[in-house]
């Protein structure tokens, strides 16, 4: 029986990808990359990702690449698409680590769920030619949902796979996906498309503003999923929580150094200042966190501020909440 390991999103494509390979009788072993950029939850992802492996009994192995990815990120041989994706060498570093992978668990090809057409960037016949060729994977990605509109693989030629069996899906849209699903019983689909903060153009320009400042970490990257950020200088940033949920997220990601501004006695937004922790930026936090604030029409505001790391260091401070026209010109993306 031959041996395929393929890549699974947890999406649609890939979970089908799969079903039509186990149809044929192929052994299919998963392989499901995680970024700090996934839209669903990093966990949700994974979770998806497992209950497909469940659902088929496929072993699955996950992997965080967030660090790597985070290289490609910064200059991508390629390119970018329309915002900041670098989706072609994204795929050659999936592509890379599941070819190390195939080799490992002794299987014979690779199997994807791309369908021809269905992403501007990756997905266009030549993108994918030229992904096959330096990936050093020619003849060895077998795509189910798209193959007739390709040259036959190599899993094709040899008999593992029947290629009257494969589906010659294209475009984008996603009916045939949504009705093969239902022949095949796959109801609970949750992130159907699968997806990427870096497509998503208020996302792209707060990664821009990471990229061009220099050093950055995973765990500023996390920052930019949540509140809106201000730019301050090239060091500093503050940002703000849009409800509670967001005040609680953005508590729990502030790292020591990080000054911590809320309204005193007054409900309001929880800031977050990181970066150069001084006189002038501390004040334009909390008139920040005042302008987000019950008291941000008032004259005055109260405002506590700590450091995350000391939290002996509270002082208030008695401030001018921020106006609109004054803020506007720190903000960055959405
Ligand atoms: S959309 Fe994001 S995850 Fe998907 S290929 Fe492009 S960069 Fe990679």
């Amino acid at each position: 029986m031959a041996k395929a390991v393929a890549l699974l999103s947890g999406g649609l494509d890939s979970t089908l990808a799969v079903r039509l390979m186990l149809e044929q009788g192929v052994e299919v072993e998963v392989l499901h990359f995680l970024t700090v950029f996934c839209t669903c939850s990093t966990r949700g992802c994974a979770l998806e990702a497992r209950k497909v492996s469940e659902k088929f009994a496929v072993p699955l192995k996950v992997v965080d690449i967030t660090k790597s990815f985070i290289e490609v990120v910064k200059s991508p041989k390629h390119g970018y698409g329309k915002n900041l994706n670098p989706c072609i060498d994204c795929r050659l570093l999936m592509l890379g680590l599941a070819k190390e992978y195939m080799e490992e668990v002794g299987a014979s090809f690779i199997v994807t769920g791309e369908v021809l057409g269905q992403r501007p960037m990756s997905q266009r016949r030549d993108a994918l030619k030229m992904i096959d060729r330096d990936s050093k994977l020619e003849g060895l990605i077998l795509r189910p949902l798209s193959a007739k509109f390709f040259e036959p693989t190599i899993p094709e030629k040899k008999g593992w796979v029947d290629r009257e069996k494969l589906l010659g899906l294209s475009g984008r849209s996603r009916k045939p996906q949504i009705a093969l699903a239902r022949t095949y019983g796959l109801e609970d689909y949750p992130c159907p498309a699968g997806g990427c903060l870096l497509t998503d153009p208020g996302f792209s320009k707060r990664m821009r503003d990471l990229l061009e400042q220099g050093d950055f970490s995973i765990n500023d990257c996390l920052l930019l999923k949540l509140g809106r950020h201000f730019r301050l200088d090239r060091a500093t940033k503050v940002i703000v929580g849009r409800n509670e949920e967001e005040n609680q997220s953005l508590e729990s990601l502030a790292r020591p150094g990080d000054l911590l501004l809320e309204t005193f006695e007054v409900p309001g937004a929880l800031v977050i200042l990181r970066g150069e922790i001084k006189e002038g930026n501390i004040n334009m936090a909390a008139r920040t966190a005042a302008r987000y604030s019950k008291a941000k029409d008032e004259p005055l505001a109260k405002v506590v501020f700590r450091r995350k790391d000391a939290e002996n260091s509270r002082q208030v401070l008695e401030i001018k909440p921020a106006s609109d026209e004054e803020i506007r010109p720190f903000l960055i993306g959405l």
